[in-house]
């Protein structure tokens, strides 16, 4: 009898050092499906806006983000919604995307763009074109109409021409206000104790900001998609390329965890593999969203001396925006079709 109790006695001591597996938290769907756009990040503040420039602004948010959302709301893909909304976005004079990009040093317009399907992990970009009128498009028939994932320069226009997209002459980019401000960061450059690196990026001129636009959409059928679109930074030269093409960097998605667009100094958006980490923060460490956002932006770029911020949907329907700037062009819609539309901070 005793052997018993002991061999009991043993048994049951192996059972309760055998580890309880791990209760997950219950993930809740909190969306159907969710759109996020942003029209860029920097040093957009209240006392250096008009009123008529602010309405513009919040007007033509409010355009783009209701456009992806009557896409999704119907039933149609996050692809086609990103698509669609960043053609609105780079469309417009006011972002430095598309019609509105930014002037190199060499007066021109180069143009970088990405998008990244989180069911497939297939992803497309351009770099450096001058003449598509729609480069997330190009970037779209990189990655269905190629074998590539990043084409450049001239021959990503030759590439978008087979594809049938619409090419522009150059000066179609042109904007009085953008060709405006290379001039005085020029100015700034001559200064013999200038600060090369502020008059490189525009840092800190009144209305300075980057004004990169991006998307990123949860579908109906759970699928993520994120894009970016950009003319990158203010006086860029020897074909610089930033962050916006960079798949991991710029733009990510992942129907695993999220989809992510960032927007500011494309750099160290680069070197931190931004869009990227945040995605990973969520598949391997577990973090929420919002958690693996903050993480990333106001700590591991912060740390670095980046600046800017993202747009992020989970694969719940969660949507962050989270950037380290005074403020960052943003809008949102949820699957009941609440919106939001802010500019600051706060508002
Ligand atoms: N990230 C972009 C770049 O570095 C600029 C921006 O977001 O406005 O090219």
């Amino acid at each position: 009898m005793k052997r018993f109790s002991i061999l009991f006695s043993f048994l049951f001591l192996v059972l309760a050092c055998k580890e309880t597996p791990q209760e997950k938290p219950v993930e809740k769907q909190v969306n159907e499906f969710a759109i996020v756009i942003h029209g860029g990040a920097g040093t957009i503040l209240k006392k250096n806006m008009t009123p008529e420039k602010e309405a513009a602004y919040k007007a033509k948010l409010e355009e783009a983000v209701k456009k992806g959302y009557e896409i999704l709301n119907n039933g149609g893909t996050s692809m086609d919604a990103v698509e669609q909304t960043i053609h609105v976005l780079e469309n417009s004079p006011l972002f430095n995307a598309g019609k509105g990009a930014v002037f190199t040093h060499d007066e021109a317009n180069e143009l970088d763009a990405s998008i990244m399907d989180g069911k497939t992990l297939n992803a497309g970009a351009v770099a450096g074109v001058k003449d598509v009128k729609n480069p997330i498009t190009a970037a779209k028939l990189v990655m269905t109409n190629s074998p590539h994932v990043m084409l450049s320069g001239a021959g990503a226009s030759q590439f978008a021409k087979e594809q049938g997209l619409e090419i522009v002459d150059p000066s179609y980019f042109y904007t009085e206000n953008r060709f405006k401000s290379l001039q005085r960061v020029k100015e700034r450059e001559k200064k013999k104790d200038a600060d090369k690196t502020a008059a490189f990026y525009d840092a800190d001129i009144k209305d300075s900001k980057f004004g990169t636009v991006g998307c990123v959409a949860l579908d109906k059928h759970g699928n993520i998609v994120a894009g970016t679109s950009t003319g990158g930074m203010t006086n860029k030269r020897w074909n610089r390329i930033g962050d916006a093409p960079i798949i991991g960097a710029g733009t990510y998605a992942n129907n695993a965890s999220c989809g992510v667009s960032s927007t500011g100094w494309g750099e160290y958006f680069i070197r931190a593999m931004v869009a990227h980490d945040i995605s990973a923060l969520m598949e391997y460490k577990g973090m929420t969203l919002k958690e693996a956002a903050q993480e990333v932006i106001q700590k591991k770029l912060t740390a670095l001396g980046g600046t800017g911020g993202i747009i992020a949907v989970d694969k719940n329907g969660n949507m962050v925006f989270e950037f380290n700037t005074a403020g960052m062009y943003r809008a949102s819609m949820d699957s009941k079709g609440n919106l939001t539309v802010k500019i600051y901070k706060e508002s």
